[in-house]
């Protein structure tokens, strides 16, 4: 056997004799099985042999292909199941990354008793786009803010409902704009953190402190 790039798939060197048949060369991979004689019969009508030089099960459905300068059979069930596993591993590791991102969501607003019903919601004003930056090296329409849902009087802090926490003024209809992209249906704890740093600075107020924790 000759260790693989892909450990896991057998791969037997096949010898097709002193002269390489060109078609054999244009054709790989090519489908066949392995015979009694430990020779691959091929789909086609070949005019070679081709011999294994280490034994495979007769009977075995592999696959030739070119291997540095000769042609080595793999068995397809072999290739099949390293095919298929990673595919599992890809599935894995994207749960993984899922569960992962949760952990942080619920790591985040762990940090926050917010007395107020809120969501959260990108900025997708047309205005925003074209401007692109907010200053902060972030562009604005990709940042997640707090969006209140009602009415916040808190000393300094006073917000009406439907607005962005970091933005006091400005028109209205304007900040329900980002209301498009809001998680309404599913609690936004479920789906995003807050990364507008102006939010962010506004929230401190409701952070849970250490203590209570
Ligand atoms: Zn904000």
């Amino acid at each position: 056997m000759v260790a693989d790039s892909d450990s896991t798939v057998e791969s037997v060197p096949v010898d097709a004799g002193r002269f390489v048949p060109p078609a054999l060369v244009q054709s790989t991979p090519v489908q066949g099985t392995v015979t009694d004689e430990q020779t691959v019969d091929i789909e086609w009508d070949a005019n070679f042999t081709l011999s294994l030089s280490d034994p495979l099960e007769p009977g075995t459905e592999v696959k030739v292909v070119r291997s540095g300068e000769g042609f080595a059979a793999k068995p397809i069930d072999q290739i099949e199941a390293a095919q298929e596993a990673k595919a599992w591993e890809r599935e894995r590791q994207k749960i993984h990354g899922q569960a992962r991102k949760r952990r942080q969501r619920v790591a985040f607003w762990e940090q926050y008793d917010i007395p107020i019903a809120f969501t959260t919601a990108k900025n997708n004003r047309i205005s925003e786009l074209r401007r692109g930056s907010t200053g902060t090296g972030q562009t604005e329409n990709t940042v997640t803010h707090l969006l209140v849902l009602e009415d916040v009087d808190e000393g300094r802090l006073k917000r009406a409902e439907s607005r962005f926490l970091c933005k006091g003024e400005g028109n209205r209809s304007d900040q329900r704009m980002g209301l498009a992209d809001q998680t309404a249906a599913t609690d936004p704890k479920e789906t995003s953190v807050i990364d507008c740093q102006t939010c962010l600075e506004r929230m401190k107020r409701w952070r849970v402190d250490d203590r209570r924790k």
